[in-house]
């Protein structure tokens, strides 16, 4: 499918209005093997947008389960999107994350899965990262 069909869809099927920004965005995120800075997608903008443009798109897509945050290796965000559709509000991005130290990229490894992990009583679990430092695909090409 075309990636701007794709894109109008997972608007529509989030029942979120379809804007120029929000449409560009999602194309650059499905066209990139990793995850993104709000600085790599600044560039990618075909045209220039402030900053706190950018941020809310990336809330809101965060909010229903389009984007998931991953990390970067300066403890930074980056985003990247969801694989099967996370339901909105719960993501459900149990997989582990890895970080290259070549090309400082983050990729989302899909098949490696988060295992569960039973808690000692008296501490709640909102969220686990599974982070994994090494040499990507690309670079080891090189
Ligand atoms: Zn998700
Ligand atoms: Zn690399
Ligand atoms: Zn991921």
């Amino acid at each position: 499918m075309e990636t701007t069909v794709k894109a109008e869809n997972i608007l529509k099927s989030n029942g979120l209005r379809k804007t120029q920004i929000r449409l560009e965005m999602l194309q650059i995120f499905m066209g990139s093997k990793h995850a993104l800075s709000v600085n790599d997608i600044e560039k990618d903008l075909k045209s220039s947008h402030d900053r706190v443009t950018i941020y809310r798109a990336l809330n809101s897509f965060e909010e229903n389960g389009i984007l998931h945050q991953t990390p970067d290796p300066n403890g930074n965000m980056r985003y990247a999107i969801c694989s099967d559709s996370c339901p909105e509000h719960v993501h459900q991005d149990k997989h582990a994350h890895f970080i290259c130290e070549e090309c400082n990229q983050t990729y989302c490894l899909e098949d490696v899965k988060i295992p569960d992990v039973q808690l000692e009583n008296g501490y709640q679990l909102n969220s686990i990262s599974y982070t994994m430092n090494g040499v990507c695909k690309e670079c080891q090409l090189n």
